[in-house]
């Protein structure tokens, strides 16, 4: 077992130095399928995949090996220390005993696709992305230039944990991308970065735009912004009604234009479950909703619920069966005049939602 071990690395002109002699485990390659037998020949298999990052020690057992192949992630737990690489007149490398294995694990070869990242208040931004199958979690990073040096600034634990709040400046423009990570005993693997997306100051945001000195922090300070608009609804009957709203006073005209869209294509709004202002927190975060801000709108909510990820396809929410179920062409309608889909949403469905703000 040592001799094929050490025949293998003085092959890569690695000197192998075991503080145990049994301890050594001996790596075959045959194209990217990497092969550890450990001192007790249990073998472990895996495919080399040079976009992940590995600890030190698997680098240099791997890294004169031929750099082909995908779908797998090296997943390496530190356990007893039982020698070390020299290599170029220096230690290289530090070898653990039984604790390399590889897994393979096509799911961490996808990348979050990172949808927005907008001003959810007037010193936070929130950002939001799609779920990688498999992923322990993700961490968002933030530069404050496209191709400049990106920092951590969030850690998410979860596969589903698909939105973050980070704190930014009012000045500040934001780059962000966000990975997914795995945990391998005291390890952590990361996969690839998802597209970059950015966010500029907050004057130049919508919530900026509806509020360029900061949003209100009160109900009364909000109602000063806020006007009564009467709309047209079509009826349970298809007849014409009207429903009246408290709205942002910048957003009466698209706001009236999307209701006589949805009238003109037949679409019914019941006045018994659909309103917009309402001064309160978020249902899932302790922040305020943007309801209280006048620039959003809940449509027939019984037909259009809030939903977890697991829970889609199990509610009220039916388009294609229940005419109060916001469909394509509402959502269109709604974003023609500027606004958001909360059935958009990566970390939920908000279908009854349509916000200007995107929150
Ligand atoms: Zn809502």
């Amino acid at each position: 077992m040592l001799k094929k071990g050490v025949a293998i690395i003085l092959a890569l002109s690695i000197i192998l130095i075991p503080i145990k002699a049994e301890a050594a485990n001996r790596v075959s390659v045959s194209g990217s399928t990497v092969t550890i037998t450990m001192s007790n020949n249990q073998k472990l298999t895996g495919k080399y995949v040079p976009s992940y990052r590995y600890i030190k020690w698997a680098k240099a057992y791997l890294r004169e090996y031929p750099r082909t192949g995908n779908n797998v992630k090296v997943v390496v737990t530190r356990g007893t220390q039982v020698g070390r690489i020299w290599n170029n007149s220096k230690w290289t490398a530090v070898l653990y005993q039984k604790k390399c294995y590889f897994i393979e694990n096509a799911a961490l070869t996808q990348v979050p696709s990172l949808k927005c990242a907008d001003w959810v208040s007037g010193s936070q931004i929130s950002v939001r992305w799609t779920a990688v199958p498999g992923a322990e979690g993700y961490c968002l990073y933030r530069s404050r230039s496209k191709t400049g040096k990106y920092t951590r600034v969030a850690t998410n634990k979860g596969v589903n944990n698909l939105r973050a709040i980070v704190s930014e400046s009012r000045g500040s423009v934001g780059y962000y991308k966000v990975c997914t990570y795995n945990i391998s005993g005291s390890e952590t693997i990361y996969g690839r970065s998802s597209n970059i997306v950015v966010c500029d100051t907050y004057a130049k945001s919508k919530l900026g735009y509806l509020f360029p000195s900061g949003p209100p922090t009160s109900d009364a300070a909000m109602r000063k912004y806020l006007v009564n608009v009467t709309l047209p609804v079509r009826t349970a009957t298809g007849g014409k009604g009207t429903i009246t709203l408290p709205i942002h006073k910048k957003l009466v005209n698209p706001v009236k234009s999307a209701f006589n869209d949805m009238y003109n294509i037949g679409f019914k709004v019941r006045k018994a479950d659909t309103g917009s202002y309402n001064w309160r927190k978020m249902t899932t975060l302790p922040l305020q909703s943007h309801h209280s801000y006048g620039c959003v709108i809940d449509i027939n909510w019984k037909a259009n619920p809030l939903v977890t990820l697991s829970q889609i396809g199990k509610s009220a929410y039916n388009p294609s069966t229940n005419p109060y179920s916001i469909n394509q062409k509402v959502v269109n309608i709604w974003k023609k005049y500027g606004f958001s889909w909360g059935g958009d949403w990566t970390e939920k469905k908000d279908y009854m939602h349509m916000t200007y703000t995107n929150n």
